[in-house]
């Protein structure tokens, strides 16, 4: 039997959500969108909502609403899902990559000063699986720099720092309900901001540029169709009622990963660091320095022969072959980026995992590690 790397956490009450939708006349733009839209402003503690077909379409929407386009340059990390990156390329705009922080993972806020250019319009940081840790100095520096921020949130619902929700840092910030996120629509993503301004920009962005006026077909900027039906949205809302229980229940094992790991030293064990509130995403250990990155490859081949779904959580995004091509970026350009990115190992973490289940795993971890270790 397969050991998953992620499952959503679906019940009763998402299939009686979805199903009842699925009975009323409106399967889009319907009330099952603004109920979602509401029930995320209430829970991440903004004005508004804008929800969209995936969290890759909220962060290009975010920077299209800010006029981000050819010739401007976005500043990001280059360890993320690729899609914080790409949807920068996708207005026209360069991004230009900065080196992470090796505890938090995330853009190092020391770094930003130095790439900023005339050229520069807005930060794209990233709560890499979950941490908002360092947001505030990055929000420091946008704000003395005239920069907006697009917050990528899409690993970090649910999450704070010193009490304040991530979602509430950027400009716009991006939420993703992809199946491995804290909570699903099946695919799906929205955009969170307190400027009426730019909500309206994404309306009518996401709907083929359609005015807010009621002219159904007046269309009055190139648009596209990222609508999120009301199939999803039911899903959402019923996802989202639930989130402190999967939250709970999602702590509930990676405190078990973190008791059963605790005495291995030859393994960086991931925990909330002091002032943030984790909402955990995924679990990823770290393998120590001693080990080479074909060290960790073959402990990734070996614990997939044993029927434990792994993943390498996340290739640096600069020497992914068309962005090395095309911006001129190797290897060596993020020393740190590389280092992490070489070493890490996604384990199997869903709300489905039992302790046995978490104890089969660090099991085999740990004797994949005896047979690598010199
Ligand atoms: C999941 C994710 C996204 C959005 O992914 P979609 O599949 O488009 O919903 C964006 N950025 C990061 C960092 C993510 O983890």
């Amino acid at each position: 039997m397969q050991i998953y790397l992620s499952r959503p956490d679906i019940t009763e009450k998402e299939i009686a959500g979805v199903v009842a939708v699925l009975r009323s006349p409106n399967l889009s733009l319907g009330p099952k969108l603004t109920e979602f839209e509401g029930a995320l402003t209430r829970y991440v503690g903004r004005r508004r909502a804008v929800a969209v077909n995936s969290g890759t379409s909220g962060l290009f929407l975010s920077l299209l609403a800010l006029g981000i386009g050819a010739g401007d340059e976005v500043i990001t990390t280059p360890f993320s899902f690729v899609a914080s990156a790409t949807s920068i390329m996708m207005t026209g705009a360069r991004p230009v990559f900065v080196d992470i922080d090796p505890v938090s993972l995330n853009l190092h806020p020391d770094a930003i000063e130095a790439a900023i250019t005339p050229r520069t319009r807005a930060i794209v940081p990233v709560e890499v699986f979950g941490n908002p840790a360092g947001f505030d100095a990055v929000c420091e520096i946008a704000e003395r720099h005239g920069l907006s921020v697009v917050e990528d949130s899409c690993e970090a619902l649910g999450s704070a720092l010193h009490g304040r929700r991530a979602g509430t840092f950027g400009t716009l910030s991006v939420f993703g309900f992809y199946p491995n996120k804290q909570i699903t629509t099946g695919e799906g993503g929205a955009i969170l901001t307190d400027d009426e301004a730019l909500v309206d920009r994404c309306v009518s962005l996401r709907n083929q540029g359609r005015s807010a006026a009621d002219r159904w077909l007046l269309h009055e900027r190139l648009g596209y169709n990222f609508r999120l039906s009301d199939i999803n949205c039911a899903l959402g809302l019923a996802q989202l009622a639930r989130i402190d229980e999967i939250k709970a229940a999602r702590a509930h094992v990676a405190r078990w990963y973190q008791e059963m790991l605790a005495d291995e030293d030859r393994l960086i064990v991931p925990a909330a660091p002091d002032g943030v509130e984790l909402s955990w995403f995924v679990f990823v250990v770290r393998l120590a320095e001693s080990f080479s990155p074909d060290d960790r490859d073959r402990l990734l081949d070996e614990m997939r022969r044993q029927k434990i779904q792994v993943s390498n959580y996340f290739p640096p995004i600069h020497l992914q072959p068309f962005i090395a091509a095309r911006y001129g970026y190797g290897p060596g350009d993020f020393p740190v980026c590389e280092q992490v990115a070489a070493r890490t190992v996604a384990l199997p973490f869903h709300t489905q995992l039992s302790e046995e289940d978490v104890a089969f795993v660090c099991g085999v971890l740990r004797g994949v590690l005896d047979t690598l270790h010199r």
